[in-house]
């Protein structure tokens, strides 16, 4: 497995296996949905992301248009939306787990701060994965802040 050092966490990715389950997947879970949340997440994907979590993402093999799943969680007082998703990898890590705090599913994730608009964390999951049959996944779990666009 290839091992990828990004800040205090050590990941370890099957990276063909990666590769290939984003490249057999259609689409990602926004462009699935489709709702007006979705659509405005869509146009701004590419400013979502911080350059070094951009970069991290392409070191997994993620392909990162293809989000597993996004959530709007409305808008903030400064009119910008807080979306939260996650993508997956095949693999393990060591450090921090952003579910460390939650009991049997419930309760928040931690999510460490990377820019002003951005956080991240790792945990072992596989929430609405379309990925059938593979056993041993991390999700990446995210939350930013972006513009409502009309
Ligand atoms: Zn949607």
């Amino acid at each position: 497995m290839k091992e990828i050092k990004y800040r205090d966490w050590t990941l370890r990715v099957a990276e063909v296996e990666t590769q290939r389950i984003y490249k057999e997947l259609k689409q990602s879970g926004a462009e699935s949905c489709g709702c007006t949340s979705c659509l405005n997440f869509i146009k701004l994907r590419e400013e979502a992301y911080p350059d070094e979590v951009k970069l991290l993402i392409s070191n997994l093999g993620i392909d990162i248009q293809k989000e597993i799943e996004i959530s709007d969680f409305g808008s903030l007082e400064d009119g910008r939306h807080l979306y939260s998703g996650w993508f997956h990898f095949k693999g393990n890590f060591d450090g921090f787990n952003c579910s460390s705090s939650m009991v049997e599913g419930n309760g928040h994730l931690d999510l460490n701060p990377i820019s002003e608009s951005f956080s991240l964390g790792f945990r072992y999951a596989n929430n609405k994965t379309p990925l059938k049959g593979v056993e041993g996944l991390v999700q990446i779990e995210f939350c930013c802040k972006l513009a409502w666009l009309d």
